[in-house]
């Protein structure tokens, strides 16, 4: 197979080898020295600090306030919530020496902070007046991961994890599912991700929550990604950490909490989403330049065209739109057009001495066919439109690539080809010894009971035992 030098494995020969190769090539990551750690390099993060800006502004929006808590928490601290222990024990990293001795208690890298926040709400909160309590903290967590994948499985990711604590369930459950709400309007109104949102199925559940809801997004290999994760923790962490309010009545109550997080992985989620044989496809709104320039002509030419590249960058900068010159002088256009393009970067404009004679720019888009000639004149917002237009069309097109491979199925032979290539929509029991079958015989797992969708019965796709949910669940094989 021909390649170009900075070329990756199209993602129809092999899905895997393309992302593993796809974001080492497209400069996104290196590998730390650490197995399972991940350098985010400067066009990887530039991705997160969109994702994140806009996720900040909507979690501030909703009435939370961003806080810190340590990195360092209290072994003790993860044994008080006895599920929270048993699921976080595989993956902890537990310091026990420190300052030259050994600690006399040991000291776990955060997982997640439920705990050490815990602590700190039973010592804030008093009274009803407290409540409800909203905070969110962005930060990183460590989970020893035996099989690493980059921005999908590291030891090491950043996310943000919302905490709160409120008076009743009722007003709990409000705020787990806002939270819930918030993550789906980053997923498709940023990151062009259509999302299925609902709750997940008991087995599915974090460890020490009540209840666990989740969003799921297909990969063009047809399994799901979770986005994102919102749990009502029920009273679980309240009654191990005693957060406690004095209701109006002055009896003490124990407050009501959840969690809500979401990751790094988001970037793995807009690669596998939009991503196509020849590398990234960026949605404009997480693109880390929107729009590249690429001057045509060497040597003297090339002196001529750069000024006027750099002069157009300059309006479409003042435009809003993000613009880098690839004014690379040791490169070949042809080279920084393959580049561009297996970067992701949504347009791509191309001036050379003819069309700059002509007052025009030849513009070209990652999923367009051919080049259009735009005038210089009226660029910034010609280009505006064309980024807004490349937006909604890649929502479009990974909404229509999940439908269509989306299959609804009665049966066991129906069921276990549907999740070879993408979801299948079926009835389930709700017995874990089955989705442990299924899963064995399958890989899939049941993803989402989702919300919303009509009230349907019927009988399980592996057992014939009777419906459970009240409707059918989404199985897939996942990330
Ligand atoms: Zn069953």
């Amino acid at each position: 197979m021909a390649r170009d030098e900075r070329g990756v494995t199209p993602q129809s020969e092999d899905f895997s080898a393309w992302y593993n190769e796809l974001v080492f090539q497209a400069e996104l990551v290196d590998r730390g020295p650490v197995r399972g750690t991940m350098v985010i390099r400067p066009y990887g993060y530039r991705i997160w600090e969109l994702l994140q800006a806009d996720l900040d502004r909507r979690i501030k929006e909703t009435g939370h306030v961003n806080a810190y808590f340590p990195l360092l928490i209290p072994e003790s601290y993860l044994q008080r919530e006895a599920e929270h222990i048993e699921g976080f024990a595989p993956e902890l990293a537990v310091v026990t020496h420190a300052g030259g001795k050994e600690l006399e208690e040991p000291l776990v890298v955060r997982p997640t902070s439920e705990t050490v926040i815990g602590e700190m709400m039973a010592k804030w909160i008093s009274s009803h007046r407290d409540l409800p309590l909203l905070l969110n903290q962005w930060a990183n967590v460590v989970r020893w991961e035996m099989r690493p994948r980059m921005f999908l499985r590291t030891t090491e990711f950043l996310w943000q994890e919302g905490h709160t604590a409120h008076a009743d369930e009722a007003d709990a459950m409000r705020e787990t599912l806002l939270a819930l709400d918030v993550y789906a309007r980053v997923c498709t109104d940023i990151a062009a991700i259509p999302v299925i949102t609902g709750e997940k199925t008991p087995g599915e559940r974090f460890p020490g929550a009540r209840r666990t809801y989740t969003l799921e997004a297909m990969m063009r290999d047809g399994r799901a990604l979770q986005a994102g994760t919102s749990h009502y923790m029920g009273t679980n962490f309240a009654r191990a950490f005693n957060i406690q309010y004095a209701a109006d009545s002055g009896e003490l109550e124990l407050c009501h909490t959840t969690s809500w997080g979401m990751t790094t992985r988001m970037i793995g989620g807009v690669i596998m989403t939009h991503g196509d044989d020849k590398g990234l496809i960026l949605p404009p709104l997480l693109a880390p330049y929107q729009v590249v320039i690429v001057p045509i002509g060497r040597g003297e030419q090339a002196g001529q065209v750069l000024p006027p590249a750099r002069e157009l960058a300059a309006r479409l900068h003042e435009a809003g739109i993000r613009t880098h010159v690839d004014d690379r002088p040791q490169l070949s256009p042809g080279f920084k057009f393959n580049d561009w393009e297996m970067r992701g970067i949504p347009v791509r404009l191309e001036l050379g001495p003819r069309d700059l004679a002509a007052g025009s720019a030849l513009m070209s888009t990652r999923l367009g066919e051919g080049k259009t000639p735009v005038p210089l004149d009226s660029a910034p917002a010609r280009l505006q439109s064309e980024l807004a237009e490349f937006q909604s069309l890649l929502l479009r097109r990974a909404t229509e690539f999940r439908d269509s491979h989306t299959r609804t199925v009665d049966s066991w032979p129906e069921f276990a080809e549907a999740v070879q290539t993408g979801w299948a929509r079926a009835f389930h029991c709700g017995t874990l010894p089955c989705e442990d079958d299924i899963k064995a015989a399958t890989s899939a797992t049941p993803r989402v009971i989702p919300t919303g969708g009509p009230a349907e019965e019927g009988r399980c796709v592996r057992c014939d035992l009777p419906s459970a949910y009240g409707k059918r669940l989404i199985f897939s094989r996942a990330y």
